[in-house]
């Protein structure tokens, strides 16, 4: 009998526990539930055009969570974690990147060859595999690889030109086995891989410290940007301090913008070089002292932030159009200008756009998730730094060729 009582008695308290469970379970849903603008804490007030979808001083496990499901910060999370992730590939693929060269430059080789050491050369070129291929049209072959080396015999005493075609054919036996080839297909594929071994030897690549500068400044503003806009919901301090870091990631990208197009662009002229690179620098450095004060980041303070940051990167023009005068008759600075232009398009209308909030102004709370004013500034500023990163592959082409 005692034991049916205990037995009832369990039966009660496990359903009691169950209950109590299933009241935690509902407790933590409308805990963790989407808050409306006007029920925010005022240090999350900042868009009164955007009336919904608020996560509002959650906990961090629950924050982390939220990366994968949908409230008004998802896209902005995730729009510059993409663009992080393309910069490190980016990042990684640069720093295996070999010096681009086409077969236009084929005709430095002369010069190339004077200044380079023929025994290296030479041992470079025997090393590739030594049988000697059945050639189709030696005398085709050998007077196309003389017009391509039109100067060689006045600068190689101790190689015969026709001592040297003998080596590179030895390098190449796979393009002469396939016999379904016509002689000019071989010629031109001889060519590329002429110009595809010289390059090494003709090249001689500068620094890239200015091109991975700007690379490393790209990938800590996209990531210091996303993990704000998935953070700053917890609390006041956790807010200050990653709005914080958000404006020296925007101060870095800007600043690291300019290091490539005026590194590239005046090497062979120091004083400017370092009177650019000086300048904007300090800016950045000043920017992101003034952005420490706790006004900075108040609403009515939205536009002398855009001014702020915009007035630093039209400072850029300075050096953009010197550029242009020094170099006007160098095709790539036409280029890399070409860039800079439609990378000033893009920030410009990023600002713009994250400066008058459009279009969620026009039609509060029907861009809450997706589509408002600071989505669009997002893809934006990627969009930007991506023509930026086109354009320092310019620079990075037109140095190694060229140099000095
Ligand atoms: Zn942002």
């Amino acid at each position: 009998m005692g034991k049916r009582v205990d037995d009832i008695s369990e039966g009660v308290e496990e359903s009691l526990m169950k209950e109590e469970g299933k009241g935690k379970k509902l407790w933590k849903k409308v805990k963790y539930q989407l808050v409306e603008y006007h029920n925010l804490p005022a240090y999350m007030k900042d868009n009164e055009f955007i009336l919904g979808h608020y996560r509002a001083e959650w906990p961090l496990k629950q924050i982390f969570i939220s990366i994968f499901t949908l409230h008004n910060e998802t896209l902005n999370v995730w729009t510059h974690l993409i663009g992080f992730f393309l910069f490190l590939t980016l990042t990684i693929y640069s720093t295996n990147m070999i010096p681009n060269v086409d077969l236009h430059n084929l005709k430095h080789i002369p010069d190339v060859l004077r200044r380079t050491d023929l025994h290296k050369l030479r041992e470079d070129i025997l090393t590739c595999i030594p049988s000697m291929p059945n050639m189709p049209n030696l005398h085709k072959l050998h007077s196309e690889i003389k017009t391509s080396f039109p100067a060689s015999k006045d600068f190689l005493p101790s190689l015969s030109n026709w001592h040297i075609v003998e080596l590179l054919c030895n390098c190449l036996p796979e393009r002469f086995s396939h016999s379904n080839h016509t002689d000019v297909c071989v010629l031109r594929s001889m060519k590329e891989d002429v110009a595809n071994m010289i390059a090494p030897l003709m090249t001689q690549p500068i620094t890239r410290w200015p091109f991975f500068a700007f690379l490393g400044g790209a990938m800590f503003c996209l990531l210091a940007s996303s993990a704000c806009h998935l953070l700053c919901c917890h609390s006041k301090r956790l807010s200050y301090i990653m709005l914080r870091l958000d404006y020296a990631g925007i101060a870095a990208l800007i600043s690291t913008s300019f290091y490539p197009p005026v590194y590239y662009s005046f090497m062979c002229h120091p004083f400017f070089c370092n009177m650019y690179l000086g300048f904007i620098t300090l800016l950045g450095i000043a920017t992101i002292m003034v952005s420490l004060l706790p006004v900075f980041d108040r609403p009515e303070y939205r536009n002398i932030r855009t001014g702020l940051f915009l007035g630093m990167g039209l400072s850029g023009a300075g050096p953009i159009l010197h550029k242009l005068i020094l170099f006007w008759h160098q095709p790539e600075a036409v280029h890399t200008t070409g860039y800079e232009i439609l990378m000033g398009t893009f920030y410009g209308m990023g600002s713009l756009i994250y400066a008058t909030r459009i279009p969620e102004r026009w039609m509060p709370g029907k861009f809450d998730i997706a589509g408002h004013s600071h989505n669009l500034f997002h893809v934006l500023v990627v969009a930007g730094a991506y023509t930026h990163y086109r354009a320092g592959l310019v620079y990075l082409k037109w140095r190694d060729l060229e140099g000095c």
